[in-house]
């Protein structure tokens, strides 16, 4: 049986936006708005959706890195959801997070070796030694010659350097990374050798892994589990290939009809969404999808569809499913 790694339940993350009079809070950006799902240990859940969807802010928010505005995060069985910046830190070591940008994540004026040694100082653990050797170990893990230790970020190339910021995520031996967009700024030729280092990390060190994407032929290739993002809402969740072979939620189906399929007999119709994805400061009532779903009835504007399970481990939110 699957252990529970993490867990969001109704988790939200509004950010106020703050008039000029009086400063007061005037409205709020609904970025994560009642959202969950879990993370089985040792498995890739990857978070989909289109750029301003609220998956990033999502993973971030699961961190702590974001203060979450409600909801709850429990984390091997524990509500970490109100623990304080202190209360976290013995948690901290245990979850990373790796950014798109490998150039701009890295500090240019400290040497690779120190940077990818931060979070051994950071956290205290073993000594001098012990951690310059802890970084030449994970140098070569990640296929980095640990001779280039005292070279700066600008002396290497985009999947080096991405290189680098897999080795400093998990210097001190995390169990969750969130890796938010992690090939994304990277030239297409380096992206799969950064994918299959990432798989391969994950299987030598069990590693659980949150994967934020926007490419949903890497999220199908990296995850045992996908979730569909929406405007702040999780429309869609289920196992890789069922969510790839049977998509139910309108807006998944969209997403996935402009993926090119392998198979020159496999015709797949592209479903091209209308208009842009609305303000999340003033999102449409009832379903977050409306002004632009092909199917959208008067229920929709009225009442928000509830996620049901329509097949094991498989849920969707829309009103469709409810009125079969
Ligand atoms: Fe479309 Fe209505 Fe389903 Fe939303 S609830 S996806 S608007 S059919």
């Amino acid at each position: 049986m699957a252990t529970r790694l993490v867990e969001v339940q109704k988790l939200k993350k509004w950010f106020p936006i703050k008039g000029v009079v009086f400063s007061t809070t005037v409205a709020s950006v609904k970025a994560v708005d009642e959202v969950s799902f879990f993370i089985n240990q040792g498995e890739t859940l990857g978070l989909v959706g289109e750029s301003g969807s609220g998956k990033t802010t999502a993973g971030r928010t699961m961190l702590k890195l974001l203060q979450p505005t409600g909801g709850k995060i429990i984390y091997k069985g524990e509500d970490i959801t109100k623990l304080t910046p202190n209360q976290m830190r013995p948690l901290r070591r245990n979850m990373q997070i790796m950014f798109q940008d490998p150039y701009g994540s890295l500090n240019p004026r400290m040497p690779v070796g120190d940077i990818i040694q931060e979070p051994l100082d950071v956290h205290g653990i073993g000594t001098r030694k012990e951690r310059r050797q802890a970084v030449a170990t994970m140098m070569e893990t990640v296929g980095l010659r640990p001779e280039y230790e005292r070279r700066y970020p600008h002396e290497f190339s985009g999947g080096q350097r991405q290189r680098i910021g897999v080795a400093r995520a998990l210097v001190i031996n995390p169990e969750l990374l969130v890796l938010d967009e992690p090939i994304s700024a990277l030239d297409v030729s380096i992206q799969s050798q950064i994918i299959n280092l990432l798989q391969e990390l994950q299987q030598r060190l069990n590693l659980t892994y949150l994967f934020i994407a926007h490419d949903l032929a890497v999220v199908r290739h990296m995850s045992d589990r996908v979730a569909v993002m929406y405007l702040g809402k999780i429309v869609e969740t289920a196992e890789n290939d069922e969510l790839f072979d049977h998509p139910l939620h309108p807006y998944t189906q969209a997403l996935l009809s402009a993926v090119p399929v392998p198979d020159p007999e496999v015709k797949r119709e592209r479903i091209i969404l209308q208009g842009d994805i609305p303000s999340p400061v003033n999102p449409p009532s009832g379903c977050h999808f409306r002004t632009r779903c092909p199917y959208a009835m008067p229920i929709c504007k009225e009442q928000e569809p509830l996620a049901i399970e329509v097949a094991p481990g498989h849920t969707v939110a829309c009103h469709l499913l409810t009125k079969k």
